[in-house]
């Protein structure tokens, strides 16, 4: 619950406003940009004052996530608060919250950066399909646990993990021991392996009025546990995803854009793999796609104004470029059709996320 009064009745903040932000990797610099076209400022909190969104905001403010007080002395500075990364403390989040509205609220943090809560949330609060899951914080609960979900099966922590980081297969009895050594002492979970037919996700917007907008079905291919290409609208959307992502948006209260990471199945059957409560990668394409793109789709829902069409005009094939890729900048920059976005990092590191593209059909 936030305990302050909001400066506008109208809960529309005009524009001039200032929305602050939580993070300044490129989802930030991102969503900074897409503000400063609707004539809004942003704000950006972190830790690194050479992060890509220090560039294009109108003001960074340095500090560790941990220091209340400065986060306190940002929170103030603007209007709303919102983040581009799941892993906000909750100490943080509850500092920002108690100056300004922080949108989207807590409660999203909360079952997303813990993939226990959240598959739990989504099982027995949504009735929603995951994967089997069993939680695991001892060698026997490990061993234990193989037995019911099967082999193989997947080993990941409960938090912090990203991009394939923090998770191990398991392909046989054989593999128990050396997985628990290379996560333990972290708490995890064991996931049942799903054989899945592709990867699909939805991305979508809730505003404060309740309105939903969400964008079509986005078909997702990873590479080394990274996404390396989003093509929308995706083959053979019948609408279900998108109906699970507003059940879960309403549920939570949600304001802001989410993404929603689904297995889908031979037989269509959608399985949730995570939520982020964010804009998300797989929802780069809408850049160039004719449609509110999602960076603007979420300066809209966080500052209370009317959610934009997301209804692209055309379809789009979003390419990340990770580490070395993005060394074809130029080749990539005269091709017609193909919009080159780079982030502004000037370390170039393998598995880095350097930029992406995106082809229009
Ligand atoms: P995650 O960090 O949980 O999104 O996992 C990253 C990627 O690993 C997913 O996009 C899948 O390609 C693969 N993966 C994760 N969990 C499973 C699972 N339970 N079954 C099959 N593949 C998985």
């Amino acid at each position: 619950m936030q305990s302050h009064s909001p400066r506008n009745p109208d809960k529309t903040l005009p524009p001039g406003s200032t929305i602050g932000i939580l993070g300044g990797g490129q989802l930030a610099r991102m969503m900074a940009v897409a503000a400063t076209r609707l004539g809004l400022n942003t704000h950006i909190y972190s830790p690194d004052a050479n992060c890509p969104a220090a560039l294009v905001a109108e003001k960074i403010i340095v500090g560790p996530y941990n220091d209340l007080d400065r986060v306190l002395e940002f929170s103030q500075s603007c209007d709303v608060v919102t983040y581009e990364f799941e892993n906000v403390p909750a100490m943080t989040a509850k500092a920002a919250a108690s100056a300004v509205p922080l949108r989207p609220g807590a409660r999203a943090l909360n079952v997303s950066q813990d993939r226990l809560e959240e598959k739990s949330f989504l099982r027995a609060q949504l009735d929603l399909e995951v994967a089997g899951f069993e939680d695991i914080t001892s060698i026997h609960d490990l061993r234990r646990a193989v037995k019911r979900l099967g082999l193989p099966s997947v080993l990941k922590t409960r938090r912090f993990g990203y991009d394939g980081k923090g998770q191990v297969i398991l392909r046989s009895e054989a593999d128990i021991d050396g997985a628990w050594e290379a996560l333990s002492p972290a708490p995890c979970i064991l996931e049942a392996f799903i054989a899945f037919d592709r990867e699909v996700s939805i991305v979508a917007a809730r505003g404060l009025n309740g309105e939903i907008a969400a964008y079509p079905l986005t078909e997702n291919i990873h590479r080394n546990h990274i996404l390396h290409t989003s093509a929308a609208p995706a083959q053979n959307d019948d609408g279900s995803a998108a109906k699970i992502a507003a059940k879960i948006l309403d549920h939570l209260d949600y304001v802001g854009v989410m993404g929603v990471e689904f297995f889908q199945m031979k037989n269509g059957q959608l399985i949730v793999n995570e939520i982020a409560p964010r804009v998300h990668n797989s929802g780069h394409w809408t850049q160039n796609a004719g449609c509110t793109d999602q960076f603007e789709q979420h300066m809209r829902a966080v500052a209370g104004w009317p959610l934009g069409d997301a209804r692209p005009r055309q379809g789009v094939v979003m390419t990340n470029l990770i580490g070395d890729d993005v060394a074809d900048w130029k080749t990539l920059a005269a091709q017609a059709g193909t919009h080159v976005h780079l982030y502004g990092k000037s370390e170039v590191r393998a598995g880095r996320k350097m930029g992406h593209v995106n082809r229009t059909k």
